[in-house]
């Protein structure tokens, strides 16, 4: 059987005031993890993923919950389920599962709003096979409709799909701002999480790469961005980060990942952004464009300048 309490239960303790400390105050890394993995193919099911995850130095790993861009889900392998449960004992963070990002819950055609919550209900559904885990999804493009109407559409398909004995729990990405993407400014995301019944089933996945081209300058004013995420949406409902670099500057709205160091944003911001007080204990994702080698490589890197503080 799964291990019991889940991961779930183990709230994070954040510190009164987290912006307040630099990263220079870290003490006691070493005593810590950094817990962090990257996206990794769900192809060959879960334990596959355990081990590669372990493998590559992760403890925490993401996977698209089904075909990124098409609909169909695998049936469920249930001796894969539980090898993977028996493998993946006492896991200190959440995995990070990701909703395929052809998705849109507020689109203005009905049939692809059907799709979209149809979608996530079958998914929050299988997600409690591995109990105490994260659903990430991309909240949606309103296609000319407006940021609020945007927001309202998304929120009438959440509370549609969120369960009260649910143990996911279901994470809005903050976004670049491409397009019509909702979810481009940390106001947006409070609009929209301010509409779901069941507040204790979602919280917010910050990708930096998005955040970064959306405008929110981290790599000069990190603990500014940070202090404007807890004062507009709460610190505390920040659940989970995606590490990115970004291929464009500060602002572009274009949303292009980079491996970690060779983009704008740039390895020490990056490193800051592992070490920050504010984030402890959280899942870190890397979503860089690597082979495992490469994430290899990025773990490690990550988790030498984490331990050095
Ligand atoms: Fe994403
Ligand atoms: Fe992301
Ligand atoms: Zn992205």
């Amino acid at each position: 059987m799964f291990s019991q309490p889940s991961v779930f239960v183990k709230a994070r303790i954040l510190p009164q005031d987290p912006c307040r400390q630099g990263p220079q105050s870290q003490k006691g890394n070493q005593f810590m993890t950094l817990h962090i993995g990257c996206h990794l193919s769900a192809s060959k099911g879960y334990l596959a993923m355990g081990k590669t995850a372990r493998s590559i130095g992760a403890d925490t790993f993401a996977f698209f919950t089904r075909n990124p861009r098409g609909s169909r889900a695998k049936a469920v392998d249930m001796a894969d389920v539980e090898a993977f449960r028996d493998f993946w004992k006492d896991p200190a963070v959440p995995l990070v599962a990701h909703a395929p990002y052809t998705l849109n819950a507020c689109s203005d055609r009905e049939e692809v709003q059907d799709f979209a919550r149809e979608t996530i209900a079958s998914d929050l559904q299988r997600m409690e096979l591995i109990p105490g885990n994260y659903y990430n999804m991309h909240p949606g493009n309103h296609l000319g409709q407006g940021a609020e109407k945007g927001c309202e559409r998304i929120a009438d398909c959440l509370n549609a799909v969120l369960r009260p004995e649910q143990s996911t729990l279901l994470l809005l990405e903050t976004m670049a701002g491409k397009g019509t993407e909702v979810g481009r400014t940390f106001e947006e995301m409070a609009d929209l999480l301010s509409r779901i019944r069941l507040q204790d089933k979602v919280g917010v996945c910050l990708d930096t790469c998005h955040i970064w081209d959306g405008g929110y300058d981290i790599v000069h004013n990190l603990d500014g961005v940070l202090a404007a995420f807890d004062r507009v949406i709460g610190l505390d409902r920040l659940k989970a980060v995606h590490l990115n670099d970004s291929k464009n500057d500060l602002g572009a709205h274009k949303d292009r990942h980079e491996k970690i160091g060779a983009g704008k944003i740039g390895f020490p911001a990056l490193s800051r952004v592992t070490c920050h007080p504010a984030l402890r204990g959280l899942p870190f994702i890397l979503e860089t464009p690597n082979e495992l080698a490469g994430y290899a490589s990025e773990i490690g890197r990550l988790r030498e300048a984490w331990k050095e503080g």
